[in-house]
């Protein structure tokens, strides 16, 4: 089951199985943190 991910650092959003080990936009590790759909969509805007 895929997930949401969300940034902390440079609110980058994912979406997957697990979060990346580093962030690719901001290149920080263990910068995600699991956010619920809803949540997600509204970094996006
Ligand atoms: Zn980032």
């Amino acid at each position: 089951m895929k997930r949401y991910f969300h940034c902390t650092v440079c609110d980058d959003v994912h979406y997957g199985e697990n979060p990346p080990e580093i962030c690719p936009t901001c290149e920080t590790m263990s910068s995600y943190v699991e956010v619920t759909k809803d949540e997600a969509e509204g970094y996006f805007l």
